[in-house]
Order: structure tokens, then sequence, then C-alpha cells
């Protein structure tokens, strides 16, 4: 790799010097335009020259196995990691799981399967670099209560990995740097090298592209259709962020999914809701903690010790849209151990501050 792009800078160089230094053998005050113009052609060749070795370090790290694994060993050293058997099978089964229902919809990540592992961190964080290289912080096992979310943020970021995110965001800074002389060709192909990697362990700047960030959390969505989990954690989970950010501004928060403004986190659960909406043909709606059934109120579910009513009420909705989305609406809504089912799909295990169950499958009987 580095004897490749020492080769291809000692080209670039004498290819620039050529033209610089035609440049400078031009320089008289008469002939100011021309030089002015030899010069942009100058910065636009060098810009073009680091651009091709940029290119091709993003390749060796996103594409090529030897990369791949340099930036896996990386982001251990960097991150450290928990070794600790419960959070480990706990996130082999979740990457099982997961990676199952993302071939469902995409099969190019049979191509190139996650490498991961869990961060000695105990903040609430993840984030998947280039290459598929992911790490998952135990913090998100301490702070999430169920597994459905922890899915979900992965899913999240199997999202931004599936979408080359963290690739594109890479050249995206890389170009500013150009553009702000802030790289270029005399550095020489080793400072390069190091920028590049720089910016690639900067593995959440992903992260900060809202965009990026709405699309990721949709496609967590589709993936999570695709397993048992529960496909309204990735709005359980956003509403729980705007609850946290309410609540204690930033803690523990940080950079995760950039949910320092809790007016972010509720335009993408809302987002999050209307896709689900979507998922169950319009016949599941959601606002302000209230699930509704053909615009019709169907209940508000009480909060648990370690969820709001808010946060829950996505559970609930998320039932009714895999019951809807697996036609399941065509049978009836039936009581069974304690659990509200739509056909063979469980709704809502009533807890102390729920309605019972029998009044909740009655109502449901009666708006389906
Ligand atoms: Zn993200």
């Amino acid at each position: 790799m580095l004897k490749f792009l020492g080769a291809k800078k000692k080209f670039l160089s004498l290819a620039t010097s050529a033209i610089l230094g035609g440049a400078i053998w031009l320089g008289t005050p008469a002939i100011t335009e021309a030089n002015a113009a030899v010069n942009i052609i100058g910065i636009f060749v060098q810009g073009a020259a680091i651009k091709n070795q940029v290119n091709q370090e993003i390749k060796y790290f996103n594409e090529t196995n030897e990369g791949r694994q340099k930036l896996y060993q990386t982001f251990r050293k960097e991150r450290g990691v928990d070794e600790s058997y419960e959070y480990n099978s706990r996130l082999d089964a979740i990457m099982t799981n997961l990676t199952n229902g993302v071939a469902k919809v995409d099969k190019t990540i049979n191509d190139r399967p996650y490498m991961y592992f869990v961060a000695a961190d105990d903040t609430l964080n993840a984030a998947c670099g280039m290459g598929h290289v992911m790490f998952v912080n135990r913090g998100l096992f301490k702070s999430l209560s169920t597994e459905d979310e922890i899915a979900a943020v992965i899913g999240h970021e199997m999202g931004h990995g599936q979408s080359n995110h963290a690739a594109k965001s890479v050249d995206k800074q890389i170009n500013k740097q150009i553009t702000a002389g802030l790289l270029n060709v005399a550095l020489g192909s080793d400072v390069l090298t190091s920028a590049v990697t720089a910016i690639a362990l900067n593995h959440t700047d992903a992260h900060k592209d809202k965009k990026f960030e709405t699309q990721a959390d949709l496609l967590s969505i589709d993936y999570l259709m695709n397993t048992t989990y529960n496909p309204g954690a990735t709005a359980a989970v956003m509403q729980k962020f705007v609850e946290m950010s309410i609540g204690a501004e930033r803690s523990g928060l940080d950079v995760l999914f950039n949910p320092s403004d809790h007016p972010d986190s509720e335009r993408r659960r809302d987002a999050c809701a209307k896709k689900l909406t979507k998922l169950s043909g319009n016949h599941v709606t959601i606002k302000d903690g209230v699930v509704s059934i053909n615009k019709k109120t169907f209940l508000t579910p009480a909060a648990t010790s370690s969820m709001s009513s808010a946060e829950r009420s996505y559970f609930v909705m998320g039932n009714l849209v895999r019951a809807y989305h697996n036609k399941q609406d065509k049978y009836d809504a039936t009581v069974e151990n304690g659990t509200v089912m739509l056909g063979n799909q469980a709704i809502i295990t009533p807890v102390a501050g729920d309605e019972d169950a029998q009044t909740i499958a009655d109502r449901l009987n009666a708006l389906k």
C-alpha cells in the first residue's frame, strides 16, 4: 500500500513541480493572468493527485481485508476492549440476528460481514467505521433496558455500514482539507496516510450528518422488521434520548446519535413513527404517547420502572405494526396468559397501571 502510494507520489510530484515550475519561470507582471491560470491548474492537479491517493487509502480501509483488520485492531487499542462473557455473548446473539435480518433486504452484507467488539466504555455509544468495523460500548447494555433497543442502535450502526457512510464522511472531510490547502502533495504520502487514518479513526463523524442519521434510523427499522425484535424499538430509543436530554443535558450521551438537542431526537423519533405507520398500511398512528388504530384512540400504556409511558407506547405501536404487516388483523384479538394477542402477534402485556388485558382486547376488536 505505502509502496504503491510512494511510487505514485513521486510521479505526481514531478508532474506538479513541472507545472508550478513553469509558473515561476513565467512569473513577470506582464503575464499575471496567465500566471494565475497556470497556478489554478497547478492547484487543480495537486488536488486531483491527493484525491487519488486518498481514494486509494479509503479503498484500503473500506474494502481490503488487510485494511479492515488494521482498522479493527486500531479501534480495539484506542477504545479498549471489554471481554466480559455477558456483554460479548449478548452482542454475538444480536449480531447474528441482525445480520440475518439485513441479509433479507441487502445481500451485500454477505460480502463484508461486520467486525465488532464490546468497547470498555460506560457511555451510551456505538459506531461503525469504514470496512464494517464496529464497536458497541458496554454502556449501551447498561443504559438500555431491552434487547430490542440495543438491537435498534446496532441496526442503526449497520445502516451506516451498509450505506457506506463512514467512507463518504472521510471523503468529505478530506475534500474540505484539500480545499482549505491543509493537504497537498508536498506533504508526502506518509503524512497523507496518517491524515486519512486520523480521520478514519474519528469514527463518530458519520453521526454528525443529519441526513445520514435519519437514513440509518429508517434502515434500522427495516432490519428489525426482518428479525423478531420489536420494530418500534428505534423510535423508543429516540424517545428515551428526548427524555434523557431534557432531564440531564448531554449526560452520558455526548456524541452518540448527536442527541445534544432534543428537538433533533424528536424529529428523528417522528420520522421513525411515520415509517412505522406506513409499514402498518396506515392503520396505526401515534401522537403524544397515545397509540391510535384507524384514527381512533387505542391506549396510552402505563410507565414501568425502566421505561416511560411514551417510550413504551412505541413498543405497543411496533407490535401492532407487525400484526398488520403480517395480516394478523383478520383474526380476533384474544388474551393468552395475560398478554393481549392479535392473531399470533403479542401486542401488550399489561402491568400495574394499565387497563386489564380483556378490556384492551375488546377495544382492539372494536377498532381494528
Ligand atoms: Zn448514526
